[in-house]
């Protein structure tokens, strides 16, 4: 008995334990599943990767299907717009040299030295670039050679710019000013300064298509071998048969995004532009000797030499384009059979096969390096989508041995393949594309794109987006539809799938362009710190001759007046405070917008002093915080709309009780909204007010629309006088219930002077508030569907400085397609007005601070900023008088003269 109990036990625990070890294992082989899916799933290698073109602000040529856009020079004189994407900007001028017999070679100084210093110029900075830029403004004559980097580039993009003058060599860091190479926009298209470069073709196409830079009076030493007849044109047999140098052309071919670069690559960059004025002194030589030997007549002297120089500004006049196929991928996919597939004449099933998945691999491909911003042979090289459309591996391991064996390094050079740690990151990170495709999962060719569009930038998509595939989610169904109509649900999820890409977008469109807080300064007579402030206030007042500058960069200004208050006076150090130009909530200073603590409902309807406040209550929000805040405040708005019995939205207000005569009203009854019966608080609350105080002396029509009105709200029965009274708190918490009885209970019931002496106190709004009956109801309602424009009283005393604003309708949504929403939440019809007419009528400026105060107390409860600046508090009082001369006195408000 007891051995048999003890075998028992033994067996329980030992099973349980098998079954423990066998669930954990199991567990384990799932958990290690689940990630293993997951990996390669949400994981793209684009999120462990540092790109330097991620750090580009704008790109002027972007990913998309989207045709590029040129510069449009203001005075386009006669081109009408639709012709200006056409017509080069600088078409005129270069037409003039084209035209021009009489050229004047103003770089032919015949002194030209073959020394190369040891020293150059590695511009990096904006304030080098500015000063190159001034340097070359003074030249006749710069060379000039670019290099760009294509291979972990969609488009290419150019990394180096060097530029040489008979003195220096630049060599111009187009990563790092991406964003500011516009400087050397003039230089460039000056048709009186010469830049000389050889084979152009490529970088003037480049020049556009990275900066807008137009070469406008260009000399192309490639050209002039060309009219010279010379053996060869290339550069690398100018150097050694003009100047004796000899160089690496294999270095041509390097990774130009490297930093520093190489001491070899510098030499060779500077090697490129650094001969190229001696060159060009040389050939035109040349040509001259050519043309006075071969000429009969004087006249032809500059023939040879002209016709270099206009097949030089012919290649000026070539504009860049991107290159738009008729289906993504379908240039490639057509060469890729004709040269691998078709030779072999075969029809089979087997081959039609093979080609329509070169198809589908083709435009995948296509898509794939456009989201990454990559090239085509940096995702797959030709050699592989051959590779896996003859074979058609079906498990992800046959995919990974199809592809391998086709090299990447055959595709580019040596030094660029060890850099890559593996071979195909982006089919790595997206192997189960390739593995649906061949599976034919997605049958149709013009199905895969949406599904895999969505699925990298989609909502929780895979892929990073950036400023080179935003805009792909946003023309990619106009591009697909235009050729081919896929089927109606193909786009249903669009909406869907934007979300990301939308966000993005309102980053991109709503976030301040430039820092907000300039941190300028104004300090006064004494040289005491007044304030911090952006450039605009400044100019204000040294416009005036009210002040002058006493500092540079960044400026200061010292007032010649003496200023009515100090800041410390009012032991406030918030106004001396460099404001950040970061989120306030989280510190993000990639992006920020500016967000209004108090709604512009309300705000705009505030008098002007209490207004001009605003540094305390506009704070810098990245998208992220400003949603939280502005969801926050839509609550609290219709918090206030019940609290103050003043709705967002006009409604008719019924109490379903009284309607059934059952019970009368008690203090907690609030609204009910009903569509085709009841009235308006504030119209209830108006009617029975002016009913109260003037119902004896109305004419009895308008007496009875009153009464109509209150009748409405008590469900048509007889009223009475209380009924009156109690419908003046409709609406109200019951903290304003007291505080109202309080202030007018008395006078209302009892004492008809306190009631004369109140109507004196309120003044014309009581006057107006008798106009206010169910006639208007019809113009508010309409007030409510159409737009109430959004504190359009702000811009004289902005402290911005032209960076986006914000107002209730961009708030509404990071999804900028609901158009229609958007217009429900704007301005809130009459509510602002109301509410801030109520506040001030009822309890005066004082109302309205504390209402300031309430709001920001729900922003700091919904966010919980840890970057406000220092001496920023909820309470903050706003009361600081005005000097004669302020921005913000009401009568000298800023103009725009
Ligand atoms: P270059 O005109 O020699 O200064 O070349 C300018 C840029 O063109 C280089 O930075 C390369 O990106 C590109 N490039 C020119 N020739 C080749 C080539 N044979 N192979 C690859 N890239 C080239
Ligand atoms: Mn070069
Ligand atoms: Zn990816």
């Amino acid at each position: 008995m007891e051995v048999k109990e003890k075998a028992k036990i033994v067996i329980t625990v030992a099973s349980l334990v098998a079954v423990t070890v066998l669930f954990v294992t199991e567990y384990r082989r799932r958990r290690r599943h689940r990630r293993k899916q997951t990996s390669s799933l949400s994981s793209c290698y684009l999120h462990s990767e540092v790109r330097p073109q991620f750090g580009f602000k704008r790109v002027l040529a972007d990913n998309s299907y989207s045709e590029f856009k040129h510069l449009k020079l203001d005075d386009a004189s006669s081109s009408t717009e639709k012709a200006s994407n056409c017509h080069h900007p600088y078409e005129s001028e270069i037409t003039v040299l084209l035209e021009n017999t009489k050229i004047e070679f103003g770089f032919l100084r015949g002194e030209c030295s073959l020394k190369m210093s040891d020293s150059y110029v590695w511009v990096e900075m904006e304030s080098q670039l500015k000063k190159l830029a001034e340097v070359l403004a003074k030249e006749k004559v710069f060379a000039v050679d670019t290099e760009q980097h294509s291979l972990r580039s969609f488009l290419g993009f150019t990394a180096l710019v060097q530029i040489s003058t008979h003195e220096e060599d630049f060599l111009v860091d187009t990563i790092a000013l991406h964003d500011a190479m516009s400087i050397l926009r003039p230089v460039f298209s000056d048709p009186n300064i010469c830049k000389v470069f050889h084979g152009a073709d490529n970088d003037v196409l480049w020049l556009q298509r990275d900066f807008h830079i137009y070469v406008v009076n260009m000399f192309d030493t490639a050209k002039a071998c060309e009219v010279l007849s010379k053996p060869q044109r290339s550069l690398a047999y100018l150097l050694e048969a003009v100047c004796g140098v000899a160089t690496n052309k294999l270095l041509q071919r390097e990774d130009w995004r490297q930093r520093p670069l190489s001491k070899e690559m510098v030499q060779y960059a500077r090697t490129d532009a650094h001969y190229l004025l001696y060159i060009a002194d040389a050939l035109t030589a040349e040509l001259k000797q050519l043309a006075t030997e071969d000429s009969s007549s004087p006249d032809d002297t500059f023939h040879f030499l002209l016709e270099a120089s206009r097949r030089s500004n012919m290649t000026c006049l070539q504009l860049y384009t991107k290159e738009i196929e008729d289906f993504p991928g379908s240039a490639a996919a057509s060469s890729i059979i004709y040269r691998h597939l078709n030779g072999h004449g075969d029809t089979s099933t087997i081959a039609l096969n093979a080609e329509e998945l070169v198809r589908k691999i083709c435009a995948w491909r296509d898509l794939m390096a456009r989201i990454h911003d990559e090239s085509m042979r940096y995702v797959l090289p030709d050699q592989a989508v051959v590779a896996l459309a003859c074979k058609q591996p079906t498990t992800t391991e046959e995919i990974y041995g199809t592809i391998a064996h086709t090299d990447l390094a055959t595709e580019s050079s040596p030094s660029l393949s060890s850099s890559v740690q593996s071979p195909y990151p982006v089919i790595c990170s997206h192997l189960d594309d390739i593995y649906h495709m061949i599976l034919n999962k997605l049958a149709k060719l013009d199905d895969i794109l949406p599904v895999v569009l969505k699925k990298c930038l989609g909502t929780n998509g895979t892929c990073p987006i950036s400023v080179f595939n935003y805009s792909l989610l946003l023309n990619f169904k106009t591009k697909l539809s235009s050729h081919s109509a896929p089927k109606q649900n193909g786009h249903k999820n669009f909406k869907q799938f934007t979300r990301k890409a939308s966000r993005e977008l309102f980053v991109k469109k709503f976030s301040c362009k430039a820092p907000v807080y300039h941190n300028c300064r104004i300090y006064a007579n004494d040289g005491r710190l007044l304030c911090y402030c952006d450039k605009r206030k400044l100019e204000w007042y040294l416009n005036r001759g009210l002040a002058k500058l006493v500092e540079e960069d960044p400026p200061a200004i010292m007032l010649l007046f003496e200023p009515k208050g100090r800041p410390e006076d009012e032991g406030n150090d918030f106004y001396i405070q460099t404001k950040r130009n970061i989120c306030v909530g989280c510190g993000e200073g990639k992006h920020y917008l500016r967000y209004r603590i108090i709604p512009s409902c309300y705000r705009v309807h505030f008098p002007e002093h209490l207004k001009s406040h605003r540094s305390h209550d506009i704070v810098l929000l990245c998208v992220d915080c400003h949603e939280v805040a502005h969801a926050a405040a839509e609550r609290y708005k219709k918090q206030i709309a019940t609290e103050f019995g003043i709705p967002l939205f006009v409604r008719r207000v019924i109490d379903s009780k009284e309607a059934q005569g059952t019970s009368s009203l008690t203090e907690d009854e609030s609204m009910v909204n009903s569509e085709d019966a009841g009235v308006s608080p504030l119209h209830l609350r108006s009617a029975a007010m002016a009913l109260l105080r003037h119902g004896n002396r109305m004419p009895s029509s308008r007496r009875e629309e009153l009464l109509q009105i209150v009748k409405m709200y008590y469900g048509g029965r007889d009223i009475s006088e209380d009924d009156l009274e109690r419908a003046l708190l409709i609406g109200l918490s019951p903290h304003e219930r007291r505080r109202r009885e309080r202030k007018q209970g008395v006078s209302l019931k009892h004492s008809a002077e306190v009631a004369r002496l109140d109507k004196q106190e309120n003044g014309k709004k009581d006057e107006n508030n008798d106009g206010e009956g169910p006639a208007d109801s019809e113009k508010i309602m309409n007030v409510e569907r159409s737009t109430v424009a959004d504190d359009s009283g702000d811009g004289g005393t902005s402290e911005g400085d032209g960076a986006a604003e914000l107002n209730d309708a961009q708030c509404n949504g990071n999804t900028l397609h609901q158009q229609n929403s958007k217009l429900s939440l704007l301005g809130h019809g009459p509510h602002g007005k109301q509410i801030v007419e109520y506040l001030l009528r009822e309890y005066g400026e004082d109302g309205v601070r504390d209402f300031c105060q309430r709001w920001r107390k729900v922003f700091v409860d919904a966010v919980h900023p840890r970057h406000l600046p220092g001496g920023w508090n909820v309470s903050h009082s706003g009361r600081r008088d005005f000097g004669e001369f302020s921005v913000y006195n009401p009568t000298k408000r800023l103009s725009t003269e």
